[in-house]
């Protein structure tokens, strides 16, 4: 069991401060992603969790007790990274075997150790191969039997899935979750992927410039972002988001009405989901003239220009028009997410 605890974390470097005052604590066995651009403080975070890095400022405890100062080795955490740094000389066996005999664990055990973290990231056949004789998805898969072997208490888990391409990063990652459903071990997990960290988090932590924007779990995160940042980083496509003016409960921007909005006047940022919103025949809250048009398979993505900003609907497939066309969408009052026009948190 491994509960950790963040209490005012933070990292600077002379005058540059990498992350601001962090306040956390994951509970036993959630899998935590922290999510945000690069360079927004998620691999330091988890760096000082490992002890690879010594805090600044603040205490980090694991299970009550505060481990600063306490080296890797003895925090029980295994940490899985990017690039892999299998051992080329070693067979996949003895990859995963070697933290077994790095940690001194009894030699009677390995065989069985290693057959079942092997098994659970289905490389049994594998076991005779060097690791350039692997594919990528393979040599991540070895990496992580070998954090896996270990039975630690916390995984820590550093953009794993970033050296894959497109269709294997999608089946690792259900492996992954399916992996740490099976194990039930705290994770936490770094990725600056908003989809990964959406399919795998019980719980996200949105970080941007060293600050937490938001916590909560994947819905929340979605469904009620606490700021305009949080808001145009998660989906796919993000938020949409128009500055404007709010008199009255009626928002206006140009070629944009939408009125029945529980917001003060001012200024602020009116946000909708592509998904949320639809095309008219006539009569929308937007009006505008086709940016754009893609074809998705299963729907038609519309983007419309309204002053400098594009925005999008999606549409049916059958949606039929041309690049400059004039295009009516509907953006009722109930789908429309407001933010402040000078801070950008929500406004509620
Ligand atoms: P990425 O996704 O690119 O890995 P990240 O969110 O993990 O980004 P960090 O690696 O945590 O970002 O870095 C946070 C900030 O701290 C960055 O601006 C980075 O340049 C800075 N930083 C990291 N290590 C050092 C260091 N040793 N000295 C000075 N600044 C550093």
């Amino acid at each position: 069991m491994a509960q950790i605890e963040l209490r005012n974390v933070g990292k600077r470097w002379g005058d540059f401060v990498g992350v601001h005052d962090f306040n956390l604590t994951i509970p036993d066995k959630e899998f935590l992603v922290l999510l945000g651009p690069s360079g927004c403080g998620k691999t330091t975070t988890m760096r000082m969790i490992a002890g690879l890095e010594d805090a600044s400022n603040g205490d980090i405890l694991i299970d009550g007790t505060v481990v600063n100062g306490m080296e890797p080795k003895d925090r029980d955490v295994a940490m899985v990274f990017q690039s892999y740094a299998l051992y080329p000389n070693m067979n996949v066996y003895e990859n995963i075997r070697f933290p077994l005999k790095v940690r001194g664990i009894d030699p009677k055990l390995h065989d069985e150790k290693v057959r079942r973290a092997s098994a659970m990231v289905e490389l049994d056949d594998f076991l005779h191969r060097k690791p350039a004789e692997l594919s990528g998805g393979q040599r991540q898969r070895v990496a992580l039997a070998r954090a896996i072997v270990r039975e630690p208490n916390v995984f820590l888990m550093d953009e794993p899935l970033s050296n894959l391409d497109a269709k294997l990063r999608v089946s690792t990652r259900a492996q992954i979750k399916n992996l740490s459903h099976e194990l039930a071990v705290t994770t936490i997990y770094v990725t600056h992927d908003q989809i990964e960290a959406m399919t795998l988090a019980d719980r996200v932590v949105v970080m941007e410039k060293g600050v937490v924007q938001q916590v909560g779990n994947p819905t929340e995160i979605y469904d009620r972002p606490a700021n305009t940042f949080v808001a145009g980083f998660i989906g796919n496509p993000a938020m949409n988001l128009i500055e404007g003016q709010v008199r009255a409960g009626v928002f206006t921007a140009p070629g944009v009405e939408i009125s029945g909005l529980s917001a003060p006047d001012g200024a602020a940022t009116l946000g909708y989901r592509a998904e949320d919103a639809s095309v008219v025949e006539f009569g929308g809250h937007i009006n505008a003239p086709i940016y754009s048009l893609e074809l998705l398979g299963d729907a038609t993505m519309v983007t419309v220009r309204i002053g400098q900003t594009l925005v999008n609907v999606r549409a049916d497939k059958s949606f039929r028009a041309e690049i400059g066309d004039a295009v009516s969408i509907s953006v009722p009052a109930g789908i429309c997410h407001m933010f402040d026009g000078q801070t950008g948190a929500r406004i509620e």
